[in-house]
């Protein structure tokens, strides 16, 4: 059970259900796509999604609305000056936008003023936190030192948290006549006006321009992400707490260790965050949730809920937002920091297609790369994974989960607690990874490119496009 479930919209829009031509189509209906929903203000632009509205991985964020990214501001400053303080201004932007739609909408999705601690915890994580303070400082934010438990760290003012569902569903809501829910696009082909998008169910949607923001997109540039990025899965715990102190930290360096608070009117939650890896290199979901339970001291009694989720990572740290193909919009590769970038991109690709200037764009281009960059590296990993999640075996997973082979099949047999079999092909769709079995959510998860599937092998998340369940004779 995930925290933003209980505020998870049923918004009850329809399915595609005919052919139909509209001017725009954005594919995915997370924060990046109702975003760019909001911001395009066009009624002739359409949104579809697979399931329903923000149940990705936005549904499992944990909402924090800052500029303190890890060592992402340390990282693009050790590359490129003016680089880092494009970025900071960027996100400081994307806070601004969003506190202004809260305000202008009306919104009530408990934002909350927090102040960010960037925590260190070595003298050579110290010496990185005093360059982030000098340049936040250059670039007139205010920066004080703190001593936080066994961490030494910087806390700046001017940062958020929110409740990333209650915002989603007001913006939802309002361009609810846009949206189709329970509409998955399964194949986009190159028009000479446009392009044309092929539902699950057969029907064909024509348009102009595509936005693509499914989180993983599959489109007409082949391997794009699977040689350009990795995936980073994180285990995040929330427990009861007795009162708001309205801050949040993260630590500068691996491992990961993040926090912040949640109250919603009635009672205040910790939500802590740690464990997180490169899904290529590291599994056993049970030991990881436990680990975050056990760094954080947790008291098991307070528990309220648990989860793990995934994002894309780039190379650079930056997300890809922007024209990939003519007429073809993407979003994503946002490093974990999606909240204040999914917003960003909607405000980006609306201006690209308005032929606005954006002080942003330049640096998240999507051509920004050079060609595979990255190949050798997500050849690695990709490999990696691949070989992991085939030695994970019986013995691995105990006796809830084992394999079998069906004519050259790779079958995952889970075995539920009542004792019932729930059989799929455990092989992903997309780039036919092995699948690995995540003992967390109960879901098989492809460790390459981040699809995952339900025990009984509905695809919950992309890119695959496909099923894994086994056809009943
Ligand atoms: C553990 C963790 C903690 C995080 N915490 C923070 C944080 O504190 N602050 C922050 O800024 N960011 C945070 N993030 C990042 C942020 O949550 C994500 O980057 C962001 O939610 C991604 O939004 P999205 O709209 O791109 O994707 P999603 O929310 O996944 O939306 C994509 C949608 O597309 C749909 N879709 C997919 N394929 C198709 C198809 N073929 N046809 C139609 N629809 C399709 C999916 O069903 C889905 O609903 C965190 C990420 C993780 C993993």
């Amino acid at each position: 059970m995930r925290l933003w479930e209980k505020y998870a919209l049923k918004l009850n829009c329809p399915a595609v259900d005919k052919n139909l031509m509209v001017d725009t189509l954005i594919i995915g209906g997370g924060l990046a796509g109702i975003s760019t929903l909001y911001f395009l203000n066009n009624p002739n632009c359409f949104l579809v999604e697979a399931r329903k509205v923000g149940e990705g991985v936005t549904l499992a964020t944990t909402g924090k609305l800052t500029f303190l990214q890890e060592d992402i501001l340390y990282k693009l400053l050790a590359k490129d000056y003016t680089l880092a303080k494009t970025y900071l201004a960027s996100q400081k932007r994307a806070i601004a936008l969003i506190k202004k739609i809260i305000q202008k909408e009306k919104i009530d999705c408990d934002l909350d003023k927090s102040s960010s601690y960037l925590l260190a915890k070595n003298i050579k994580e110290v010496e990185k936190l005093a360059q982030v303070a000098q340049f936040l400082e250059l670039n007139q934010i205010k920066t004080s030192y703190i001593n936080y438990h066994k961490y030494y760290g910087i806390k700046v003012n001017g940062t958020y948290v929110f409740n990333p569902l209650k915002f989603l569903n007001a913006l939802a809501r309002k361009l609810k006549g846009q949206i189709f829910e329970n509409t998955k696009i399964i194949n986009v082909k190159k028009t000479t006006q446009g392009y044309e998008c092929l539902t699950a169910a057969g029907f064909i949607i024509t348009c102009e321009k595509i936005i693509f923001t499914c989180h993983y997109p599959f489109f007409l540039k082949p391997m794009f992400l699977p040689l350009n990025t990795t995936i980073e899965k994180s285990y995040i715990v929330v427990t009861k707490e007795k009162r708001n102190e309205h801050y949040n930290y993260i630590t500068l360096a691996k491992p990961t260790f993040s926090f912040r608070y949640y109250e919603d009117g009635n009672r205040v939650y910790g939500i802590y965050l740690s464990s997180s890896h490169n899904t290529a290199i590291k599994h056993n979901e049970h030991k990881n949730l436990a680990q975050v339970i056990s760094h954080f001291k947790l008291n098991s009694h307070n528990i309220v809920a648990s989860w793990t989720n995934v994002d894309i990572i780039t190379g650079d740290h930056l997300p890809y937002i922007g024209e990939i193909n003519p007429q073809m919009y993407l979003a994503t590769g946002f490093n974990t920091w999606g909240m204040t970038n999914s917003v960003l991109s909607g405000e980006i690709i609306c201006d690209l297609i308005k032929g606005n200037a954006n002080p942003y764009a330049a640096i998240f281009k999507t051509t920004r790369i050079k060609k595979y960059q990255r190949f050798y590296q997500s050849i690695g990993t990709n490999l990696l994974a691949f070989m992991s999640a085939l030695k994970k075996n019986k013995k691995w997973y105990g006796s809830e989960i084992y394999f079998e082979n069906k004519d050259g099949q790779r079958i995952g047999v889970y075995v539920a607690q009542d004792g019932s079999k729930h059989k799929v092909h455990a092989i992903c769709p997309h780039l036919k990874c092995p699948l690995i079995f995540n003992q967390v959510d109960k879901t098989w998860d492809c460790p390459c490119h981040s699809s995952r599937f339900s025990i009984d092998g509905q695809v919950l998340k992309g890119p695959s496009k496909y099923d894994i369940a086994i056809k009943k004779d």
